[in-house]
C-alpha cells in the first residue's frame, strides 16, 4: 500500500523502511513473514509467537517512517519516494545523501545497484542507475541546461576504516583535512560521463572490483560501504554532489566476541561508522555545528554533505520478513527510527 500522492520535497531528512518478499528458498523453508506494511509510512514486526524467548517480543511492534514499501514495490517506486527529490537539490547547488541501511540480504544492493539474478548484475534498474538517469534528463533541461555544468562519477569503497579507489584498481586511497576543515580523498580518480550508461559501465566495473579484490578474500562486500558520488562541476568549482551508499551489513552479536582479530575489527569498525552515521544525521536535522564526523572514515570522508542550508539526505532502511530475521530487523528498525 503506497500512497499515490507525490513525495514530500521539503525534507531535509528522509527516513524509510523496505520491507523484501520472502525468498524461494525461505518459502522452501516454510519460513514465516512476520513483517508487514499496514498503511502509509507503518511497519509492524509481529511478536513470533514460536519464538522462545518470549519475554523480549511480548506485543506486536509499530514503527512509523515518512514512507513504508511492502514487498511489492518496485526499485521505481522506492525512488521515486527516496533519491529522486534529491537530485533536483543537486542541481539546485545541494549536497545529497542516499543510504541503504540493513543486515546483509535485507535487499540494499537489490535497491541501489538493481537485480541481482543470475551471476551478471543488471544494474539497469537500481537507483544508481536510476538516478543517472534523472541527472542526464535535468542537464538537457531548459532550466539547467545554460549552466555549464559537468558530471562525474566516483565510485568507493570503505573497509576497515580504509579507503578503495574502485575506479582505479582498488588502490588504496589517503583522506586528508586541510587546516579549513576540508577532507580530501587524495588521488581519488573522478570520471566524467557523457550518458546515463557510462555511469552504469563505470558501476559494473567497479562492483566486479569490490568483491573479486584480491586482498578481499577472507571477506567479501558485505563488511565494506560503497560510495558512489555523482558529482556537478561549474567550470572547475564543485556546483552539487550526489553520495549514494550502499552501506556494510550492520548485523552483529556472535561477530563481537568472535576470536577471529580480522573479523572482530572488522565488526568494531562497521559499529563505530554507523553509530557515527545516525550521530552526524541527527546533528543534520537539528542544524547543529557540532557533527561528529571525525567518529569514523565514512562520516569524515562525507563530511560536506552533513553541513550547510543545502544539505539534505534519505535512509533506507531494509528489512527480511522472515522469522529468522527477527532479531536483526528490530535492531534495523530501531537504528532508523532514532536518525530521526
Ligand atoms: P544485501 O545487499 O542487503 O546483502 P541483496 O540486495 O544482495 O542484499 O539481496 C539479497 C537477495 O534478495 C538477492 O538475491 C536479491 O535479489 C533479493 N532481493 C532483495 N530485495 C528484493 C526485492 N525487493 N525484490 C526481490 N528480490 C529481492
Ligand atoms: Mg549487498
Amino acid at each position: 500500500p503506497i500512497s499515490t500522492s507525490d513525495p514530500i520535497e521539503d525534507h531535509r531528512i528522509c527516513v524509510c523502511v523496505r520491507k523484501r518478499p520472502l525468498s524461494k528458498q525461505e518459502v522452501a523453508k516454510k519460513e514465516i513473514d512476520v513483517v508487514s506494511v499496514p498503511g502509509r509510512g507503518s511497519l509492524l514486526l509481529h511478536a513470533p509467537k514460536h519464538k522462545v524467548d518470549l519475554t523480549k517480543y511480548l506485543d506486536n511492534q509499530l514503527f512509523k517512517f515518512d514512507y513504508s514499501f511492502d514487498e511489492t514495490s518496485t526499485n521505481d517506486i522506492v525512488y521515486r519516494f527516496t533519491a529522486q527529490p534529491l537530485v533536483k537539490s543537486v542541481f539546485e547547488g545541494g549536497m545529497a545523501t542516499c543510504f541503504a541501511y540493513g543486515q546483509t540480504g535485507s535487499g540494499k544492493t537489490h535497491t541501489m545497484g538493481g537485480d541481482y539474478s543470475g551471476k551478471k548484475q543488471n544494474s539497469s534498474n537500481g537507483i544508481y542507475a536510476l538516478a543517472a538517469e534523472d541527472v542526464f534528463r535535468l542537464l538537457k533541461d531548459r532550466k539547467y541546461s545554460s549552466m555549464g555544468l559537468l558530471p562525474f562519477v566516483t565510485f568507493f569503497e570503505i573497509y576497515n576504516g580504509k579507503v578503495f579507489d574502485l575506479l582505479n584498481k582498488r588502490s588504496k586511497l589517503r583522506v586528508l583535512e586541510d587546516g579549513k576543515q576540508q577532507v580530501q580523498v587524495v588521488g581519488l580518480q573522478e570520471t566524467y560521463v557523457s550518458s546515463a550508461s557510462d555511469v552504469i559501465k563505470l558501476i559494473e566495473m567497479g562492483s566486479a572490483c569490490r568483491t573479486s579484490g584480491q586482498t578481499f578474500a577472507n571477506s567479501n562486500s558485505s563488511r565494506s560501504h560503497a560510495v558512489l558520488q555523482v558529482i556537478l562541476r561549474q567550470k572547475s568549482r564543485l556546483h552539487g554532489k550526489f553520495s549514494l551508499v550502499d552501506l556494510a551489513g550492520n548485523e552483529r552479536g556472535t561477530d563481537v566476541s568472535s576470536n577471529d582479530r580480522q573479523i572482530f575489527m572488522e565488526t568494531s569498525e562497521i559499529n563505530r561508522s554507523l553509530l557515527a552515521l545516525k550521530e552526524c544525521i541527527r546533528s543534520l536535522g537539528k542544524n547543529s555545528d557540532h557533527i561528529p564526523f571525525r567518529m569514523s572514515k565514512l562520516t569524515q570522508v562525507l563530511r560536506d554533505s552533513f553541513i550547510g542550508e543545502n544539505s539534505r539526505t534519505c535512509m533506507i532502511a531494509m528489512v527480511s520478513p522472515g522469522m529468522g530475521s527477527c532479531d536483526y530487523t528490530l535492531n534495523t528498525l530501531r537504528y532508523a527510527d532514532r536518525v530521526k
